[in-house]
């Protein structure tokens, strides 16, 4: 079989003498659907990407085999990634007074990290301040998609009713029935995999051919479903059986997945150029401008709205203005945040949009941690099989405080996991013995472990804030964010509970435990920031209305993760993006109308 690469088509100039309809900050999930909707309803459209266009192709080379790149995957010498103890111990910023050359966020310690140097963002370059925080960032066109886990999942009304449902917090201003056509038009735009379980708090999507559970977790399904609980295949934002896309092809299951930081070099996993942003060019309606860093939204002093955006040539250091009739933010939750306080026209003092005093608050993610591990002793010696010709393994949906009530936290958590065999031998480095006994005991044990860990939901908090630091800068001059968060005994207590049902679940299944992790993980590791500038009726406790639209400004939108009311604790990937087509359509009538 032939794959085929399409190459984009030929980009429209950059003319910034010209007043685009709209201009769009950021072409990850957010930017990539917004650039899709609007420039689908013929508006014209100016898209600013901090980051480069790379040849994302040769950047991952999905197919390589470790023994076929010089130092096996690895970067060169005087580049380092983060460690865990680094974030713990250390004050950001983490790349300060440090010897080596490049610094990365953790992700590039995973395997494979030269497929992600160029990737993810140097920490010298672009550093931050204040409590200590994981932060991954991806500048370049795409953004976190190039790389992405593409764990695709619904949120249900046990997320937007959640106040209603336990009292805490704030309800979203929307509900299901709002959001869920737009999740079926993501679907079928882009591909989703998976398989329906019916379950009121995890929707089903639209799904096109599910990835194959490996026997370990057949088993531990069965074993779950007497437990009143669900293993499901990982539903993933990948098209298994094609999407009408010349950029994209389907999945072949060649494994590339599990093996490095994501990216699938064939866009049967998402990605936001490939998926959204190629197709949306072909309209001849989109013009794309990379390496421009926005820092400024710019405000027309006679009417108050929103006139365009100052943002600086990453290459040459110059400031420019883009012009545009309508200013839609998408720069991923931490940089919108960033964006708005550091717009301070006369009208704004406290940054744009920001007469609530909400912008840079109710920060929430996912905690992560507490997971275990497990041998299936059944399974030991068994002949292997290709177990990580997929894009994932499982995911168990939460089952607290659903119908019950938890004694110490509300709200709930997920699992992650997989088992069977993967490209390196699960448990090799633990295996005891040496030589041939040794190699003997890997084969015949490498199949039969099962790991998983849990994403929790952190409670959105007035108190967890970001802001503008005083002092530090980044590379091009522009003020950083200081963060002002940390874990409540809510996140605590519900990780202390995922530890022992993790050990519950592979007990009750047989699985024999052979490691319960307990510790948290550093703030932010969940990469899944949200809550920002949150959307809600009010306009004094809330940033925006349910269209993601400026309650302050009419002309200006945020169709990121930072208008989440809550984290809830799904990935929020297909959320973001449902929430950017609903917003976009809605502003694309308004503007047709002349209310813009
Ligand atoms: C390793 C990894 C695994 C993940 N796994 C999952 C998963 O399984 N499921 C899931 O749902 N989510 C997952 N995520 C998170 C997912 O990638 C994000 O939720 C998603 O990409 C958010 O989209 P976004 O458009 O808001 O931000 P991004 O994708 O980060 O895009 C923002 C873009 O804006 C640009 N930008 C930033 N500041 C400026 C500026 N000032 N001017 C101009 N441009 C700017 C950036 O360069 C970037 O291209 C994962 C992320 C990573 C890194
Ligand atoms: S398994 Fe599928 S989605 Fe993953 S890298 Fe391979 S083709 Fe892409």
């Amino acid at each position: 079989m032939t794959l085929v690469r399409v190459a984009p088509t030929q980009e429209p100039q950059v003319d910034l003498s010209r007043t685009y309809d709209a201009v769009i900050v950021g072409s990850g999930a957010a930017g990539g659907m917004a650039a899709h909707v609007l420039t689908s309803q013929g508006m014209q459209v100016l898209m600013l990407e901090a980051g480069k266009k790379i040849d994302i192709n040769q950047e991952l080379r999905s197919m390589e085999w470790p023994y076929d790149h010089p130092r096996r995957g690895d970067m060169p010498p005087g580049s380092h990634a983060i460690r865990h103890n680094e974030y713990t111990i250390r004050q950001p910023p983490y790349a300060k007074k440090t010897a080596f050359k490049h610094v990365y966020s953790y992700v590039g310690g995973w395997g494979g990290s030269d497929y992600v140097k160029n990737i993810l963002v140097d920490e010298k370059d672009h550093p931050y301040t204040g409590t200590k925080y994981a932060w991954v960032r991806a500048r370049l066109l795409g953004g976190k998609t190039n790389i992405w886990g593409r764990l695709a999942l619904r949120l249900s009304d046990y997320d937007f009713k959640a106040k209603t449902h336990d009292g805490y917090g704030e309800d979203w201003p929307i509900s299901y029935a709002d959001i869920a056509p737009y999740y079926d038009k993501v679907d079928l735009y882009l591909g989703i995999s998976g398989y329906k379980e019916n379950l009121p708090h995890l929707p089903d999507s639209l799904f096109q051919r599910h990835n194959k559970l490996t026997a370990s977790e057949v088993m531990l399904r069965k074993s779950l479903k007497q437990m009143g609980r669900t293993l499901t295949p990982y539903r993933a934002g990948v098209t298994t059986d094609g999407v009408k896309n010349k950029y994209r092809s389907k999945c072949f299951g060649r494994g590339a997945c599990g093996r490095r930081p994501g990216g699938c070099d064939i866009h049967a996993a998402f990605d936001s150029p490939t998926g959204l942003i190629y197709p949306a060019m072909d309209t001849g309606n989109l013009t794309l401008r990379t390496n421009s860093i926005a820092h400024q939204v710019l405000v027309d002093a006679n009417t108050g709205k929103a006139r365009g955006v100052s943002f600086v040539d990453s290459q040459n250091h110059r400031t420019y203005e883009a012009k545009a009739k309508v200013v839609i933010l998408a720069a991923s939750t931490l940089e919108s945040a960033r964006l708005l306080l550091l717009s301070q026209p006369r009208q704004h003092p406290n940054g744009i949009g920001n007469s609530s005093g909400h912008v840079g608050h109710n920060f929430c993610e996912h905690v992560m941690g507490p997971g275990a591990t497990g041998l299936v002793k059944e399974l030991v010696g068994r002949a292997p099989t290709l177990d990580d010709g997929r894009p994932g393994g499982f995911y168990v949906p939460r089952f607290r405080n659903l119908q019950d009530k938890q004694p110490g936290f509300i709200r709930g958590y997920g699992f992650e996991g997989g088992g069977g065999f993967s490209i390196f031998p699960d448990g090799a480095w633990d295996a005891p013995g040496f030589g041939g006994q040794f190699k003997k005991t890997v084969r015949e044990h490498a199949g039969a472990f099962i790991s998983m860990g849990g994403f929790g939901e952190v409670l959105a908090r007035y108190e967890n804030y970001m802001d503008i630091d005083p002092t530090e800068k980044d590379r091009w001059g522009i003020p950083v964010l200081r963060f002002h968060y940390q874990f409540s005994d809510n996140e605590k207590k519900m990780c202390e509970d995922m530890a022992t049902t993790a050990r519950e679940m592979f007990e009750q299944a047989g699985v024999e435990v052979i490691g319960v992790d307990k510790d948290i993980l550093t703030e932010g590791w969940s990469i899944h920031e949200l809550g920002t500038a949150r959307m809600g009726t009010d306009p004094k406790t809330s940033v925006l209305n349910q269209f993601q639209q400026s309650h302050d400004v009419r002309n200006l939108f945020v169709v990121d993760g930072s208008s989440h009311v809550s984290a809830s604790c799904q990935n929020p990937t297909w959320t973001i993006m449902a929430l950017a087509w609903r917003s976009c359509e809605h502003l694309a009538d308004e503007f047709k109308r002349g209310n813009l």
